[in-house]
């Protein structure tokens, strides 16, 4: 129970290669499930333009970031490409006492130390619909070089190979209904959407059939 009685709200972690949707993904579900709050989460990585600190993530520099490792102050943190990413485990903490859901927007390495330490937490994996399409998503940004482009594509096909450690498997072929099996999901329903369930691994074989070996 909360620290008000009220019942103790559940802990969702969402993870997607980069490309595949998961930040519009994230948003309407927080529009969706009243009493679903977003971790923010502690980086290393420079801020980008229009990012606002304490509201999409706590720029920290790395001796501050060390200092919090120090002091066991991560629920879990990992090195993402070149960057350290982490989740306050007191504000995790906090949120879930006050009876709220918490929602962990994190990378497999992450999600893996967070179903370690908590069990019961909903894992969930978002896939592009094919690796073409996050080809293309990727390169509809407009501001990368055709190497960095390729680097991200290997990058997100290898994180993507992590799909089966998760609990639920989403492909987001159609914005709108992978919005609706999230919530779904975050409600406590979407069995048909479990990593082990009959008809999963022909799915997610369809999203690599064009990746290559
Ligand atoms: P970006 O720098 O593009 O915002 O995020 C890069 C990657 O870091 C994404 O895959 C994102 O899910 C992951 N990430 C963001 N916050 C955390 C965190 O607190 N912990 C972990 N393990 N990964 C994170």
């Amino acid at each position: 129970m909360g620290a008000e009685g009220s019942p103790r709200g559940r802990l969702i972690v969402l993870a997607a290669p980069s490309g595949a949707g998961k930040t519009t993904l994230v948003r309407a579900l927080l529009e969706r499930v009243p009493n679903l709050r977003f971790s923010v989460s502690y980086t290393t990585r420079p801020r980008r333009p229009g990012e606002r600190d304490g509201v999409d993530y706590f720029f920290v520099t790395r001796e501050q970031f060390d200092e919090m490792v120090r002091r066991d102050a991560f629920l879990e943190h990992a090195q993402v490409f070149d960057h350290w990413y982490g989740t306050s485990r007191e504000h995790v903490e906090d949120l879930l006492q006050s009876g709220a859901s918490v929602l962990l927007e994190i990378d497999w390495q992450g999600a893996r130390q967070v179903r370690a330490k908590a069990p019961d937490a909903i894992t969930v994996f978002i896939l592009p619909p094919c690796v073409a399409a996050l080809e293309a998503r990727l390169k509809g940004r407009g501001t990368d070089t055709p190497e960095v482009i390729a680097r991200r594509l290997r990058d997100s096909v290898a994180d993507m190979r992590h799909w089966n450690e998760f609990g639920y498997v989403v492909v987001n072929d159609d914005l709108e209904r992978a919005a609706d099996e999230l919530e779904e999901i975050v409600r406590g329903g979407g069995e048909q959407h479990r990593t082990d369930a009959p008809g999963t691994a022909e799915r997610v074989a369809r999203v690599f059939a064009d990746a290559g070996s």
